[in-house]
């Protein structure tokens, strides 16, 4: 009788420390699981960087489609072809110049220079209509690279 009552004393202090346990261990799985999810994100995320000097220009997460497209060919009034991409930012850049709608690609924007800011190659331009700004790079004056974690 006395054991019993011991007992049941026991598992009442035994109890709750277990569910405290498992909702713990359950925590710790969730944290686990949301950290495996983000390296599987960061793995996908490709690097676009200089190809003359491999310093990181944007990366593929950073990709936007403008007027309907991401890649868009172009002409300029020297009869030179531009394969360009469209991206949001472009960290590895600094745009230079005052800002025109001279022969612009984008109707509305105007453009700026874009070079490498590591090796000052001639990457693409920067284009702005009011508060909206967006980078069209030469993917010729690029590569895409898998970053290394
Ligand atoms: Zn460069």
């Amino acid at each position: 009788m006395n054991f019993r009552t011991r007992h049941e004393i026991h598992s009442y202090h035994v109890a709750p420390l277990r569910t405290l346990k498992e909702s713990a261990d359950e925590q710790i799985a969730a944290v686990c699981s949301k950290i495996l999810e983000e390296e599987k994100t960061e793995e996908r995320e490709e690097s676009i960087i200089c190809k003359n000097c491999r310093n990181e220009i944007t990366t593929v997460g950073y990709s936007i489609a403008v007027n309907g497209q991401h890649a868009h060919i172009f002409k300029n009034p020297l009869g030179i072809t531009f394969h360009i991409g469209c991206f949001s930012r472009a960290w590895g850049s600094f745009i230079y110049g005052i800002p025109t709608y001279e022969a612009t690609w984008f109707p509305g924007f105007t453009w700026c220079i874009a070079v490498c800011a590591n090796c000052f190659t001639h990457l693409g331009w920067n284009y702005q209509s009011g508060r909206e700004s967006f980078y069209g790079l030469i993917m010729a004056n690029l590569l895409t690279d898998h970053k290394i974690h």
